[in-house]
């Protein structure tokens, strides 16, 4: 069994944010990652908001800055799954996929979001063959093909246009007939001449024969049907909290971001929650990252609290 001061479930902007501010605070740290660092930014091409970067950045080039940092102050990183979190009196246990146990003082969760599935026939049978969930990962399967984009919200418009560099043809095809998406992302893909918009639309199925051949869609207004060719479809409705791991005592909302005070502690002393995983008004990098040092200041005070009390008794 290892022992931490810190660990901290998940390697995205927040959690190696936070990496970075308890190593500097001499917190003995371990970052557990599933996957890949980088969260939902490895998947994006160009970071344009996120200070400090005029000249544009990617997103894996900026989770690797990230991880170099951490590192750099002595983050430990391992790549394996966590299956529970419990507590006993004032230690948490972490055990994970691969047999291994944990122990730390406090556990920071960035357990982040997992993209929302459109759920309509068609779409698990044609993922990997045309159904994709990821431009940056994909983008060079679709060149001079035509693809679509099912969402209106930032990521769909900006991975869209990401998709424009390669494909011949861009539907993006949203419930309203208005995006959510930020205005300056807008401008973009309305001057864009590969792009058109298919509004007040859902897609109702994805059919094809051994890869994808096109999308029956379904405006919602008028209750159309058409069929809409296309050798692809990227799928950017949103995504849902990765929060079901998590069953020591926490406030979530109806969707599963766990609500927590201004110092990102939950209602378990100790337990923090940081990120896309966490209800907050906005999800940005910057905004994760944000958490991240918050969360890592006040487990540090926490832990020093753990000590004196010990020390005390
Ligand atoms: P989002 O902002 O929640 O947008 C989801 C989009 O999908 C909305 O347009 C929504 O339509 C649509 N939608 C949801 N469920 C649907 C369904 N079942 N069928 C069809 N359409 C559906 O999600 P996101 O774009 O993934 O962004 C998540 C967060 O990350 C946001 O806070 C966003 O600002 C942030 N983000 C920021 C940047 C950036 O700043 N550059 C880039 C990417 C993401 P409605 O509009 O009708 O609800």
């Amino acid at each position: 069994m290892s022992q931490y001061d810190l660990l901290i479930i998940g390697g995205g902007p927040s959690g190696l944010s936070a990496g970075i501010y308890a190593a500097r605070a001499n917190l003995k740290t371990l970052i557990i990652e599933r996957g890949i660092l980088g969260g939902q930014i490895a998947n994006t091409d160009l970071v344009e908001n996120y200070p400090g970067f005029p000249e544009i950045i990617t997103g894996p080039q900026l989770t690797e800055l990230f991880e170099k940092q951490a590192t750099k102050f002595g983050v430990e990183i391992e790549y394996t799954e966590v299956r529970e979190i419990t507590k006993k009196g004032e230690l948490f246990l972490v055990k994970t996929s691969d047999d291994e146990e944990y122990t730390s003082h406090a556990v920071i969760l960035s357990t982040g979001s997992d993209p929302n599935k459109l759920q309509v026939p068609g779409e698990k049978e044609f993922a990997g063959k045309g159904v994709s969930y990821c431009a940056v990962c994909d983008a060079n399967f679709f060149r001079d093909l035509v693809v679509a984009v099912a969402g209106g919200g930032d990521a769909a418009v900006e991975e869209g246009l990401y998709l424009t560099k390669f494909v011949k043809k861009l539907y993006i095809i949203h419930r309203r007939d208005e995006l959510r998406a930020q205005k300056i992302i807008q401008d973009r893909a309305f001057k864009n001449p590969k792009v058109e918009f298919v509004w007040d639309s859902v897609v109702t199925k994805v059919f094809g024969d051994k890869l994808m051949k096109g999308l029956e869609v379904k405006n919602v207004k008028t209750g159309e049907q058409k069929e809409l060719e296309c050798d692809g479809l990227f799928v950017y409705i949103g995504s849902t909290p990765n929060s079901c791991l998590v069953t020591l005592p926490v406030k979530k909302d109806s969707i599963g971001h766990i609500i927590t005070n201004e110092y990102m502690e939950t209602k378990t002393p100790g337990l923090y929650a940081i990120g896309d995983l966490r209800k907050c008004p906005l999800r940005q990098i910057v905004t994760a990252a944000s958490d991240g040092a918050i969360a890592a200041q006040y487990a540090e005070k926490y832990i020093e609290s753990l000590a004196f009390e010990s020390e005390s008794s």
